[in-house]
């Protein structure tokens, strides 16, 4: 099955393009977003991870 066919169905093959990380206003991380590509068609997924404790 080639990747091409997998995108298709939605079986993209992501890698980590960037992270942005998102702080309230005393600085600390709230969020740290990932944002994945796939490395055959290009299309982006972005995964957003909440940390309810300050992340430090
Ligand atoms: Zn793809």
């Amino acid at each position: 099955m080639s990747q091409d066919l997998k995108c298709f169905v939605g079986a993209h093959k992501y890698e980590l393009h960037e992270t942005r990380e998102v702080r309230d206003a005393r600085g600390d991380i709230t969020t740290v977003i990932y944002i994945n590509r796939c490395t055959n068609c290009g299309k982006i997924h972005i995964k957003k991870v909440f940390y309810e404790q300050p992340y430090r």
